[in-house]
């Protein structure tokens, strides 16, 4: 496999910064001369071996502490996106450094959600998945590295201590009363850090950067902490675990990233990433060129709660039915809704990247998924609520086939047939005893056309005691039936749909909608729990053609006028018809408050 071929990523993309400087350093030959080996490694691994084929390398590097989300897809099409698109690769890596926190069902969901988004971590020359947890035995010898060219201490101050001495954005920092220990006194604690001689939390290995300096991150940061505990793929091997600063940007310079982009919050660190490989380097332990860190703005959607924290909160207080329910801004919740793929990697071009946080409307993200779905999705016919629609001069019994469009712009998906009789079911909505004005649907005296099949006309109503609409008379003109000559010359306004009451289907439709009703949930101090949209979900039964007794799982279709819609991925079965509501065919949100 070529490398310009890991991943389909559309094109026509809309340039951004971090395409310009990726641009601008591939005519620089910035990286040029990187060497691999095949496998992640120190300059002692890389030095010798051929030129690195990849252009660029990017990484995806989540925490497997959790199910993705949407922000999340943002970044992974970015990265992958980059790599696919300028002769690189994008590895996929853990983050796996906090041993308490993760778990092996994180990992799997995780690559799950990626390779769904339509993306890879194969090049020509096999996988790219990684851990950090891999590269611990390094990262240890790295720290020893550190203390013995005497920029790292053993801090065996409290943590309270610390902190105090940590000093505030306006004051300087002091030093610990450690910060001097000599080398040989560092190493020997740091090897007993390492054999279990401690309890968590009596030590620390610090780099001995700059307590004075402005950037607090620089002020000596902890890398190694004593932590007892099973860790979900090293086991009880370590009881040192690195911090994420060190283990981040040495973990890119081993797998020979060449740009590391991450989100804002990370730019004061971005001093001491480069401080740690600059170290490395001059050691001799990392190769240049190194890595670099570039920072772009999150994603913030409106509509949404992205913190995992919130969305562990409405699992785990059952506001939802779990990670995968189709109102979680979850990948897996997402896929279960019947969002695409193809319509996140459009949204994901759409906005695009920039250096500056902002809010994107939910509206995008819908649109982006009703245009992809718009091309892909073939037409079926569903009442949601039904009334009933009886032509009585169409002899009973009689059943005609009438023929509709699998998709009106694909002619090639063929056709289907639909059985048209003297009982139907139409749409309440669909028939207005007084009409207000401008309503061209079925009402007393009024004409419509019964899509793909005849004209009729409203002759009477039944009503139950309540005085509510039982059922709706007519007659039709057996002159009209679409397709036949002359049936078009005749012009009625309504044009709805409907389906035969002997041969429909019932089947059960969850209608869901936003999980929340404001724009931005819990502003303030206010509960975001309290801005829950109580109408998310609706379940139904409603009667569709026959045939969605019959369709796959995860298959998507239109219900014609009504929306598009997704066989339910896990409850759908034989016996079972179950569909979700995707999104409506419009947007019934933007009139209102934002
Ligand atoms: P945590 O609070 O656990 O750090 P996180 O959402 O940052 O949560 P990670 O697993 O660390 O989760 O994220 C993996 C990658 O996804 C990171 O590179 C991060 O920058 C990116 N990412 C996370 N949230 C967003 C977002 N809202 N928009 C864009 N990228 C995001
Ligand atoms: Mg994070």
């Amino acid at each position: 496999m070529a490398l310009r071929e890991t991943a389909g990523a559309p094109a026509g993309h809309v340039t951004n910064f971090i395409r310009n400087l990726v641009e601008a350093d591939l005519a620089a030959g910035k990286y040029a001369g990187r060497r691999w080996s095949g496998r992640p490694g120190p300059a002692s691994v890389q030095a010798g071996a051929p030129h690195d084929p990849a252009r660029i390398r990017t990484r995806f590097p989540p925490e497997p502490n959790g199910y993705l989300h949407f922000g999340h897809a943002k970044s992974i099409c970015l990265n992958f996106g980059l790599a696919a698109d300028y002769g690189g690769l994008c590895h996929m890596r853990f983050d796996d450094t906090n041993p308490t926190r993760e778990e092996q069902e994180y990992v799997d969901s995780i690559l799950d959600a990626v390779r769904w988004l339509g993306f890879s971590w194969d090049g020509p020359d096999g996988s790219h998945l990684y851990y950090a947890s891999d590269y611990f035995g390094l990262l240890y010898q790295f720290a020893e590295a550190f203390i013995r060219h005497g920029l790292a201490y053993v801090d065996s101050q409290s943590a309270e201590d610390m902190r105090a001495r940590r000093g505030t954005l306006t004051q300087a920092g002091q030093a610990s009363p450690y910060r001097d220990r000599p080398v040989e006194e560092n190493l020997d604690l740091f090897r007993r850090m390492r054999a279990g001689e401690f309890a968590d939390g009596t030590h620390v290995l610090r780099l001995k950067i700059d307590m004075g300096s402005p950037n607090i991150n620089m002020r000596d940061p902890a890398i190694y902490r004593i932590r007892h505990a099973q860790h979900h793929r090293t086991g009880a091997d370590w009881c040192v675990y690195p911090l994420y600063d060190y283990t981040h940007c040495i973990s890119d310079a081993l797998e020979n990233i060449t740009h590391s982009i991450c989100t804002l919050e990370f730019e004061d660190h971005r001093p001491l990433y480069d401080w740690v490989l600059e170290q490395l380097a001059s050691f001799g332990d990392l190769a240049r060129p190194l890595p670099q860190q570039i920072e772009f703005a999150r994603l913030n959607l409106s509509y949404v709660v992205l913190s995992k924290r919130k969305l562990i909160q409405l699992v785990e207080e059952r506001h939802v039915e779990g990670w995968d329910d189709p109102r979680m801004p979850t990948l897996v919740g997402a896929r279960r809704r019947g969002y695409t793929p193809e319509g996140f990697r459009l949204f994901a071009d759409r906005i695009g990247v920039s250096k500056a946080d902002s809010w994107i409307d939910f509206s995008v993200l819908e649109d982006c998924m009703r245009e992809d779905l718009n091309g892909r999705a073939e037409r079926r016919i569903a009442v949601l609520d039904p009334l009933k629609l009886i032509i009585d001069n169409y002899p009973a019994g009689q059943v005609e086939e009438c023929q509709a469009p699998n998709h009106p712009q694909k002619p090639e998906l063929g056709t289907r047939a639909l059985p048209f009789c003297r009982e139907l079911w139409i749409e309440r909505e669909d028939f207005a005893e007084s009409p207000p004005k401008g309503y061209f649907r079925l009402a007393p005296g009024a004409e419509v056309r019964l899509r793909y099949a005849y004209i009729v006309r409203c002759t009477s109503v039944e009503k139950d005691g309540q005085g509510r609409v039982t059922a709706v008379h007519c007659e039709y003109d057996p002159q009209t039936r679409s397709g036949t000559a002359g049936a078009e010359t005749r012009k009625v306004k309504g044009n709805i749909h409907w389906l035969s009451a002997r041969h429909a289907q019932p089947i059960e439709v969850r209608l869901y909608d936003r999980l929340f009703a404001v724009a931005h949930p819990g502003t303030g101090e206010r509960d975001f729990l309290l801005d829950l949209n109580p109408e998310s979900r609706r379940v139904i039964t409603a009667f569709g053609e026959r045939m969605l007794a019959e369709a796959e799982r995860e298959q998507r279709l239109q219900f014609e006028r009504h929306g598009y819609f997704v066989a339910d991925r896990v409850e759908y079965g034989p016996g079972r018809p179950v569909f979700n509501r995707t999104v409506t065919l419009r947007d019934s949100w933007s009139r209102q408050e934002k």
